[in-house]
């Protein structure tokens, strides 16, 4: 039987590495972190701390104003070639783009403003300063029940959004884009999901997760 055409379908994307051609928030790193903020990476992979104290280590380290680290962002880091265009073919049929990211909110804006793409919803960390200096960083989408302990957890947006859509796509390559998966797909990192019928009625409801 030839599935129906998606009706409502939305695009859900990593930033780190996936909409950005690097690892943007490591290039802020790199510039303006004061310390060995590499070190927390090693200890996050050694499975000795959460991905969310990680990048909470990590982002403490920033030195330096809204005002710089937003130039910064603007001049040096780019967006993967082709996103541009991915968002305009998106834009043309009616399909909705969302950013997840665990990337601070001014990094994500200064580059996707620069881009004239500041229009897209991002659900990110977010980085609150005083005149001098980043003070602390906020996480509005971690979840304290979830497996992922990341300090976004990107499984809580499908989770939430998913009745609103027909289709959902996903796209990351990290870590944290598993939670997604594991959420709702048990074995296969790329599969189909159909749900149940009591959740939305005489629809299929479909999550391709690419990594
Ligand atoms: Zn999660």
């Amino acid at each position: 039987m030839t599935p129906a055409q998606p009706q409502h379908l939305v695009i859900f994307v990593d930033f780190d590495g996936t909409a950005a051609e690097e690892i943007a928030s490591n290039r802020l790193l790199e510039r303006f972190a004061e310390g060995d903020w590499r070190e927390w990476d090693q200890q996050f992979d050694e499975g000795k701390i959460s991905f969310k104290d990680c990048v909470l280590e990590q982002f403490s380290m920033l030195a330096g104003t809204r005002e710089e680290m937003s130039e910064f962002s603007r001049r040096e880091l780019r967006l993967r070639a082709g996103f541009h265009e991915f968002v305009q073919y998106c834009r043309a049929r009616d399909y909705e783009i969302h950013i997840l990211s665990e990337a601070l909110d001014f990094m994500i804006h200064a580059i996707l403003e620069r881009e004239g793409l500041g229009n897209l919803p991002v659900y990110c960390d977010r980085a609150v300063f005083n005149s001098n200096r980043l003070v602390r960083v906020e996480l509005p989408h971690f979840c304290e029940d979830c497996h992922c302990k990341a300090g976004n957890c990107k499984g809580g947006h499908v989770e939430k959004l998913r009745d609103r859509y027909d289709f959902i796509v996903y796209i990351g390559d990290g870590s944290n884009d598993l939670c997604p998966a594991k959420k709702r797909i048990s074995s296969s990192p790329a599969a189909d999901w159909q749900s149940s019928a009591k959740r939305r009625a005489s629809s299929t409801i479909r999550l391709r997760i690419f990594i």
